[in-house]
């Protein structure tokens, strides 16, 4: 389900059944183009587009994922094309408890922007924020301009996880959203429970 809506922020709170009920807010950023709304869209409902046009407008997307036998609800914000002015309001990061930094594998200079990004994603969110470096497009190996060793580089040097995917043949796209989710998820419980 895609939908409008204010900002919440992540929390665990009682639910009716007396156990919890946990909301992540996590935001994807990083250039225009770098595949950010297609890992979305492959992660929420496998599917994946070739317009990158079609997907402009959603803000956010629910996906509940088991951890641990609890339901876990992962609220992912999509930047709804206003990367495109090489950032984002302020209103995009509140709350945000996790974040996607994407860059393409075939496309150097955003690469160089993950850096930007992070710088921006530091001035909104607190050092809490569990981080992962994206590099995504991994299929496009015969064009590669960014080798998987300057990603784990850079996300060692910032602290990041780090995975490279392809929302276009599914590569890691569950896997990297999963390993953010699970990480906000232990850090959540060790404080709340
Ligand atoms: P966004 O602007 O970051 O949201 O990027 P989009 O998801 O709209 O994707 C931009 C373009 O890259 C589209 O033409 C997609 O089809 C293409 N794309 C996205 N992910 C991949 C991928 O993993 N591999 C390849 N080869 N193309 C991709
Ligand atoms: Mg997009």
């Amino acid at each position: 389900s895609s939908s409008s809506s204010s900002s919440s922020s992540s929390m665990a709170a009682d639910d009716d059944q007396g156990g919890e009920e946990y909301l992540f807010k996590i935001v994807l950023i990083g250039d225009s183009a770098v595949g950010k709304s297609n890992l979305l869209s492959r992660f929420a409902r496998n599917e994946f587009d070739n317009n990158s046009k079609a997907t402009i407008g959603v803000e956010f997307q629910t996906q509940v994922v088991e951890i641990d036998g609890k339901e876990v609800k992962a609220q992912i914000w999509d930047t709804a094309g206003q990367e495109r002015f090489r950032a984002v309001t302020s209103a995009y990061y509140r709350g945000a408890v996790g974040a996607l930094i994407v860059y393409d594998i075939s496309r150097r200079t955003t690469f160089y922007s993950a850096k930007r990004w992070l710088d921006e994603l530091g001035v909104h969110c607190d050092t809490a924020t569990v981080r992962m470096l994206v590099g995504n497009k991994c299929d496009l190996e015969n064009i590669r301009d960014v080798s998987v060793e300057e990603g784990k580089n850079l996300a060692e040097e910032e602290g990041l996880f780090f995975m490279e995917t392809s929302a276009l043949d599914s590569t890691n796209v569950r896997t990297a959203f999963e390993l953010v989710i699970r990480e906000i998820y232990n850090n959540v419980s060790r404080k709340v429970l």
